[in-house]
């Protein structure tokens, strides 16, 4: 087992991969800017290197700060959490030429990962279901172009290889916007990512997102966690997230999950890593492979009962996965609800102290939170400060407690997005189950 890593994160996940350290064994070392001395987890650390100024590009996306400080401490490993440099390749590169381990896949499988016509085009190979599309770049030939949009049928989709964040996308509804949107879609790319290439895909109208959970280990052994529903989104942020997802059978779920672990064997994918598909009319569309933690990981090991970093940190270890896939059943239903500091109905971001906070508990809740009473949440970073995690036997019952869990939370002296998860959670078709990624805009009354 490593002896001793850096995390190279902040807040909740910081301290959710602390966490599984101190499980572990393994001696941690928190680095943080100077906007976060009062982190939780800095102030739990075995270390702590201060790596830089509060904006995120001179300290937690400063490559060589983050490196410098591995070899000052002696560590052996660096854990990029979410965000930040988690799926930069070159830093995953530089990382382990430095002599240290990257807790993730290696360079190459992110950087083919990354590039979405080119995951694209391994996930076809391997047997992964993708949308109807372009079959790699559009070109300049817009004879050619109507063809494939023909063949797909409008409306269609015009996606930016090197895209990401839901930015450098374009529906096109009819034959006659074709051009100007391609144009336009590459201009944007070009400026945005540096990369004009772009592809074409169907667009499904009102397909739910639903995500495959797996885990691959560098001895051949990959595995799939079932699945997760993140479909209440708003501006392509999930908000509510929920596993197993509401309707999918267990044959359905075989049949996707073991297509995603024989590709994780074929492309040599190391580490947890995440599948999203868009679901439409019982069918799976890949769109992109997260080669990382993800936010919502929790509610796939409430129903499973696996830990996925601590699988991370024993995969990097050079360890063999700890279970099998015929030892991985879902049990129950669990949610998640991201607590932001936001204004509710603005969502403008509400940073400043926490004058009082209160948690809630009780049988089947996890807070995962870094925020304490008398912690300022700094205005520099995402506004995140807390996952509420319900669990139940049944998703009723996981639906009541996040109701009672919201009901009992206390977060004084910021605004925070309670008041909407409480209108989520009351709300008659996300009780039913199965809304898809327009339910939550439409119900807010937001049209862009
Ligand atoms: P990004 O990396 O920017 O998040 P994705 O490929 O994951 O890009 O797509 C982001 C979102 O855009 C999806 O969650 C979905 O809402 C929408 N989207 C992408 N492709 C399609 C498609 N073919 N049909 C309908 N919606 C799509």
């Amino acid at each position: 087992m490593l002896e001793k890593i850096v995390i190279a994160n902040r807040g909740e996940i910081a301290l959710r991969i602390l966490r599984a350290c101190k499980e572990l064994g393994i001696k941690t070392v928190a680095v943080h800017s100077t906007a976060d001395r009062e982190l939780k987890h800095v102030l739990l650390a075995d270390e702590t290197v201060c790596i830089g100024p509060a904006p995120s590009a001179k300290s937690y996306l400063n490559i060589p700060a983050i490196i410098a400080a591995a070899e000052v401490t002696g560590a052996e490993g660096i854990h990029p959490g979410y965000g930040f440099l988690s799926e930069n390749a070159d830093f995953a590169e530089q990382v382990e030429r430095s002599g240290f381990t990257f807790i993730g896949p290696t360079a190459d499988v992110i950087r083919l990962m990354g590039d979405k016509v080119s995951a694209i085009n391994s996930m076809k190979k391997s047997g992964v279901p993708c949308v109807p599309g372009s079959d790699g770049p559009v070109g300049s030939d817009m004879i050619k172009n109507k063809e494939i949009a023909k063949r797909i049928g409008y409306p269609v989709i015009i996606k930016a290889s090197g895209g990401g964040g839901g930015r450098g996308m374009r529906v096109v509804r009819s034959e006659s916007a074709l051009e100007e949107a391609i144009a336009m879609t590459k201009a944007e790319a070009k400026a945005a990512f540096n990369n004009d290439v772009v592809y074409m895909e169907k667009y499904l109208e009102n397909p739910r997102h639903i995500e495959i959970q797996v885990l691959a280990d560098t001895f051949g052994n990959a595995v799939y966690l079932a699945e997760r529903d993140c479909s209440m989104q708003r501006r392509h942020q999930k908000v509510v997230e929920e596993a197993p997802a509401p309707g999918i059978s267990e044959e359905l779920r075989r049949d996707i999950g073991s297509r995603c672990a024989k590709a994780c064997t074929e492309i040599g994918y190391r580490g947890a890593g995440t599948f999203e598909f868009l679901y439409e009319n019982g069918e799976f569309y890949f769109i992109e492979m997260n080669t990382r933690i993800q936010v919502e990981h929790p509610v796939t090991e409430m129903i499973t009962g696996i830990d996925l970093v601590k699988e991370q940190l024993r995969i990097a270890s050079g360890l063999p996965l700890s279970v099998k896939q015929e030892d991985i059943k879902v049990k129950g239903h669990a949610l998640e609800c991201r607590i932001n500091a936001e204004d509710p109905k603005s969502f403008l971001p509400s940073p400043g102290k926490v004058l009082h906070l209160h948690a809630p508990g009780g049988f089947g809740i996890r807070w995962d939170s870094h925020v304490y009473g008398g912690y300022t949440v700094p205005p520099h970073y995402d506004s995140m400060i807390a996952k509420l995690i319900t669990y139940g036997e049944t998703r009723d019952i996981a639906i009541r407690r996040m109701q009672n869990a919201l009901s009992e939370t206390i977060i004084d002296g910021i605004k925070t997005n309670i008041p909407l998860h409480e209108l989520i959670l009351e709300d008659k078709n996300f009780q039913k189950g199965g809304a898809n990624i327009h339910y939550l805009e439409e119900k807010l009354g937001i049209n862009d």
